[in-house]
């Protein structure tokens, strides 16, 4: 067993397979052996700023001494119980709790176990749905270029059809229709609605939902879009009777500024699926929200129209404890403006950071810079820019690893400023300083 400050020695290197990675130029800069606020510790002693929060989900940083506190006296009481025939006050408590946060008309919860299963459950939700109406004609989903909801068959499907993460699987993968999202390789937002309104009248009796990230997309490439956008995806599908699922598994509770990226356009989906930040980057969970009007049409004497999912994991009492603690956190940082508009303090405040930092800065082979909440974006004009880029950045003490041309940011809400502009500072020697030396 590692302990702290000792390399543990293998026998056979590729004992663990490790994710997104040709696994024979996999480099790994040491163990991680512990983690406290927004810093995690290797091995060799090196501490290292944890600039993307663990894949976004860490938000109130490691180790937190409330939530570990709630875990500990959850784990002496219940961790874990089944949901099939079963419930605990736990996953009742968050549950009400999600409905009481989440936009208007959600009010029933599904839970799961990660991002990619709440997204399957979203999806063959809206599918049994049609199937429950007796339609069985509305088969087809419409999604967004440049997406990315997980990496199971169904999420594949709606994702990027160009992504490499695709490429053995094509027979396997359903044929959704894909519309550019506004700003998508120059796509106005004219162009973009009335490529969606022309799906939309052409097809509508072969849809079954509309899934995308609403305002920000994640992996897929950072790409934020008109809110707008969202509103006539609204219309559309209450004009041809679609259902608009949003996948908020990235953006929920809070990264984009309001505590759901959806409260950006001022819209209800009829599905939501959280994940990443819900419980705070301790245990893996998802909650699929629904709309009252989906609920009911699983409702009645027929077992056949009952939703047959149910993850072992499902409802996890630690991870609903934690997840509460979460939500305790999180609404402790609510503010109202003038407008009544809800948003989050942290991710407001670190917003106005990063725009003072960055909004005006350029530097050579920046290509665009995005800020939108707890989350900024600087775009190259060429990959290689980028080379060397992490292993430079962790010698400086800064965990931050770009997704092809994207350096990113997405730190968790509770960050200090002295952490936060060693990342930025680590940003920008990169391009003004190193970068420059390099392509000398
Ligand atoms: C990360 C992510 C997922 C997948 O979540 P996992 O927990 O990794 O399965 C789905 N959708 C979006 C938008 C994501 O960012």
């Amino acid at each position: 067993m590692p302990i702290k400050g000792q390399a543990y020695s293998q026998s056979n290197p590729n004992s663990l397979w490790y994710p997104y990675v040709q696994m024979s130029q996999l480099e790994l800069p040491g163990q991680v052996v512990s983690a406290e606020g927004c810093t995690f510790e290797l091995d060799n002693g090196a501490q290292l700023i944890d600039a993307i929060s663990s894949w976004w989900c860490v938000i109130h940083g490691y180790n937190h001494p409330e939530i570990n506190e709630a875990a500990k006296e959850q784990i002496d009481t219940l961790s874990h119980i089944m949901m099939g025939g079963l419930s605990h006050p736990w996953s009742q408590e968050l549950a009400d709790r999600l409905v009481d946060l989440s936009p208007e008309g959600l009010n029933h919860v599904f839970f799961a176990d990660s991002g990619s299963v709440g997204v399957e459950v979203a999806l063959k939700m809206s599918l049994q749905y049609w199937h429950n109406l007796g339609n069985t004609s509305k088969r087809k989903f419409v999604c967004l270029r440049n997406g990315y909801h997980g990496d199971t068959f169904g999420a594949m499907s709606v994702g990027e059809p160009d992504d490499a993460m695709q490429i053995a699987f094509p027979e396997l993968l359903m044929e959704p229709f894909f519309v550019k999202p506004p700003g998508f390789e120059e796509t106005s937002l004219e162009d973009a609605l009335s490529e969606l309104r022309q799906i939309f009248r052409t097809h509508h009796q072969d849809l079954a939902a509309f899934i995308c990230e609403p305002i920000m997309q994640g992996y897929g490439g950072f790409h934020v879009y008109d809110p707008h956008y969202l509103k006539v995806v609204r219309e559309l599908c209450d004009e041809y009777e679609v259902l608009f699922i949003v996948d908020e598994v990235a953006t929920g509770l809070g990264r984009t500024g309001r505590l759901f990226a959806v409260d950006h356009a001022g819209i209800s989906p009829d599905i939501m699926i959280l994940s990443k930040a819900l419980t705070a980057g301790y245990l893996g969970m998802s909650a699929t929200l629904a709309s009252t009007k989906v609920f009911e049409s699983f409702w009645g004497k027929d077992p056949s129209k009952a939703f047959m999912h149910g993850p072992t994991f499902m409802g996890n009492a630690l991870a609903c404890r934690i997840a509460l603690k979460s939500l305790d956190l999180l609404e402790r940082d609510l503010q109202w403006d003038d407008q009544g508009v809800r948003t989050l303090k942290s991710v407001m405040d670190m917003e106005s950071y990063f725009q003072e930092e960055l909004s005006d800065w350029t530097a050579q082979g920046v290509a665009s810079i995005r800020i939108l909440g707890a989350t900024a974006v600087v775009e190259v004009d060429d990959v290689n820019r980028l080379e060397g880029f992490a292993l430079w950045a962790r010698e400086r003490g800064v965990w931050l690893r770009p997704i092809g041309p994207f350096l990113y940011t997405m730190p968790a809400f509770n960050m200090s400023r002295h952490d936060l502009e060693q990342i930025i500072q680590t940003i920008k020697i990169w391009f003004e300083v190193e970068l420059p030396k390099r392509e000398a």
